[in-house]
């Protein structure tokens, strides 16, 4: 059995405590995990502090620390497919997926590279005459990083990138759902040369591993990414230590199909945006809103394409659709699905565990027509392989069943109309609008939500500018005297 280590103060260990790691593809254990605890994360964000004003970090310029994030995309791409096989046998995610996500990886570890020089401060036309003032841009302190099970190493990436970038540390938390490829990431953090404790990587529990660091009195930033519940507890924590906090939540993203689009390439775009990773994407495209007069030929055209999915071992690079990556996900959605039938909404397809794959956590491409019903499946975010079919005559009551929502991260439009299209971005209330696409991310394009979707961006220069703290420095160039001590200047 393999086994993976924490990597703290710039050293690998096993820690005092482990946990056993499941493949979701068999169900069969694979590998041990190091479990830190309540001593273990305490540890940690003391190292991470340590190497703050550690000279070997604090005194790099902000170009060595750009050379520094090059090193690491370089080797976070020559070793992309061993990091994608590690990610696929942990998570069940195909390879297909991981090794494209991962190789790309490396372009977001690029961009911030290139951004770390260009971080300025500024000079102010201050209104007083024997004054010079100026803003100094610091690092913001540690960083407590927390990341789901999917997408491991691009969920890091978008934030060790501006964190580094911008001079932190980090206390990175694997999450306890195949952490993996994370745990085996950190050589490379070592490799590229990053001074002990600049970047420590972790993975436990949330209560006592979580949680802990989350309202650690030395954390003074935390980014986290995951379920709305658990940023609850994220944010609650954080009024310890009064950090600074950015919250990657999840979506119910609605997905608007006007009778002018051109189907066959939407059909494409919402298989991409349901069915790929599983379905197990914060951006899942999962409520399809379509015009009435084209809903059945486009459920046709998606049901033909759902049946057609390859399902099988994520590790064949001809497989599709994968296994959940736990047991607990799959049994979530099976009940989800139980529930919206029993409300009314009809079978499409899917709906059952694939034939032959006993063993594993699979679960089939399905679509349930929801119209006219309450369906649970239209309302939570499953996190799963499941479209929701709703329909909708007119702009605006496709605007309001698409904003009907508490989350706000994700949405598709596909028109042919241009003006139709830019009253639909206006209107829809989500942090990203696709347009005759879906699924699409760049290091360039902020990204994050409205709404129970969370709050800040990661990607793009605001994000990098997010691990910074501005310091107002005030400096009198006069010889004069001081004047009136009792007047404010
Ligand atoms: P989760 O919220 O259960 O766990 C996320 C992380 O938080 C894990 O590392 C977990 O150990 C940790 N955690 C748990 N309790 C904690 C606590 N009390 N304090 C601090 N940390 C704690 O999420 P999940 O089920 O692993 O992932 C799925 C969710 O993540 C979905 O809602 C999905 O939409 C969301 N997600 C969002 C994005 C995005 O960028 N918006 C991307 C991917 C996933």
């Amino acid at each position: 059995m393999r086994s993976f280590e924490h990597y703290i103060d710039g050293t690998f260990s096993a820690g005092t405590q482990q946990f056993e790691s499941v493949n979701p593809a068999t169900g069969e254990t694979w590998a041990l995990m190091p479990r830190a605890g309540a001593e273990d994360v305490d540890r940690t964000v003391k190292a991470a502090h340590r190497a703050l004003s550690d000279p070997a970090w604090r005194n790099l310029t902000a170009t060595q620390r750009g050379k520094l994030l090059y090193k690491l995309a370089d080797l976070v791409a020559a070793n992309a497919q061993t990091l994608a096989e590690l990610e696929t046998a942990d998570t069940g995610k195909i390879i297909r997926e991981t090794s494209a996500q991962i190789a790309y990886v490396a372009e977001y570890y690029r961009y911030y590279a290139g951004l770390a020089d260009k971080l300025q401060g500024a000079h102010l036309p201050i209104d007083k005459p024997d004054m010079e003032v100026w803003l100094r841009r610091e690092p913001i302190g540690v960083v407590a990083a927390i990341v789901p099970w999917n997408s491991q190493l691009f969920l890091a990436a978008v934030k060790l990138g501006p964190a580094l970038a911008a001079g932190c540390s980090v206390v990175l938390k694997a999450s306890e759902d195949g952490p993996a490829p994370l745990l085996a990431f950190a050589k490379l953090v070592q490799e590229a040369g990053f001074p002990p404790g600049v970047v420590n990587i972790i993975t436990g529990f949330g209560p006592d591993c979580g949680s802990v660091l989350t309202s650690h009195p030395l954390v003074s930033r935390i980014a986290f990414t995951g379920g709305p519940e658990t940023a609850r507890h994220v944010m609650r924590n954080a009024a310890n230590n009064l950090a600074h906090v950015t919250l990657e939540l999840g979506g119910k993203s609605p997905v608007v199909v006007f009778g002018d689009a051109d189907l066959d390439s939407t059909a494409n775009a919402v298989v991409a945006g349901i069915f790929a990773a599983t379905g197990q994407s914060c951006v899942a495209g999962s409520r399809l809103i379509v015009e009435r007069r084209v809903k059945d030929q486009m459920v046709q055209k998606l049901a033909a394409k759902a049946k057609a999915i390859r399902i099988g071992d994520p590790q064949d690079r001809a497989t599709e659709v994968g296994p959940l990556a736990t047991a607990r996900q799959r049994d979530h959605i099976e009940a989800v699905v139980a529930q919206s039938l029993s409300a009314g909404a009809k079978l499409v397809c899917g709906g059952a565990r694939p034939e032959g794959f006993a063993k594993g956590f699979y679960y089939s491409p399905t679509i349930l027509d929801c119209d006219g019903v309450n369906s649970p499946s239209a309302e939570k975010e499953l996190f799963g392989p499941v479209l929701s079919v709703l329909s909708f005559d007119g702009e605006q009551e496709a605007i309001r069943i698409a904003n009907d929502t508490p989350f706000g991260l994700a949405s598709g439009v596909f028109t042919s109309n241009l003006s139709r299209a830019h009253r639909m971005v206006r209107d829809i209330h989500a942090g990203i609008v696709w347009v005759n696409t879906y699924r699409a991310v760049s290091p360039i394009v902020p990204f994050g939500g409205f709404g129970m979707s969370g709050t800040g961006r990661e990607g793009g220069l605001e994000s990098v500018l997010d691990y910074t703290r501005t310091k107002s420095v005030w400096l009198r160039t006069s010889d004069d005297p001081i004047p009136d001590p009792f007047v404010m200047r």
